[in-house]
């Protein structure tokens, strides 16, 4: 058995809908909006399981959750992570350390950054020390500048206990 470091990266973004929170790292923050989304649209968790997918190899989100399957329909980012999470296990992958940017004008991350920093460790089995959450605006530049969505970018370590050929 030899121990590699694999790299993975992840996107999400959702557009804003009427609704008064929005589901963020597993994590509900009061917002003036909701998100249009099939799931609850997580940004945070679905970038993360992204970037998780892509590190061990296995494709996207919308690859092992499509849009098409009702059982999906308004899951939580909770149970897609759980999933992804299990599968990477299942696989001799466990992650390192996971460093999150949330991209929008609103709402302000800053209250919430440790509940969600806290639920994602717990959700991923890391110390909270090995999740970072960042948040930035667009200096009102493009569309999130202009309030209509939010975005997420993830970068996940893993290791990988693969055996020697
Ligand atoms: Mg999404």
């Amino acid at each position: 058995m030899s121990v590699s470091t694999r790299v993975g990266f992840g996107i999400d973004a959702h557009a804003f809908a009427p609704g008064d929170h929005v589901m963020l790292g597993g994590v509900r923050v009061p917002h003036e909006h909701a998100v249009r989304a099939h799931s609850d649209g997580d940004v945070v968790i679905h970038a993360l399981c992204d970037a998780l997918l892509g590190a061990a190899g296995l494709g996207d989100i919308g690859l092992h959750f499509p849009d098409t399957d009702p059982q999906w329909r308004g899951a939580p980012g909770s149970a897609l992570l759980e999933r992804v999470t299990a599968m990477l296990t299942a696989r001799g992958f466990e992650p390192v350390n996971v460093d999150v940017t949330i991209i929008a004008e609103r709402p302000r991350i800053g209250p919430f950054r440790e509940a969600m920093r806290h639920r994602l460790a717990e959700l991923l089995g890391l110390a909270p020390e090995a999740v970072n959450l960042k948040a930035t605006t667009t200096e009102q530049l493009g569309a999130i500048g202009r309030g209509e969505g939010i975005a997420a970018h993830a970068v996940v370590l893993v290791d990988s206990l693969a055996r020697d050929a």
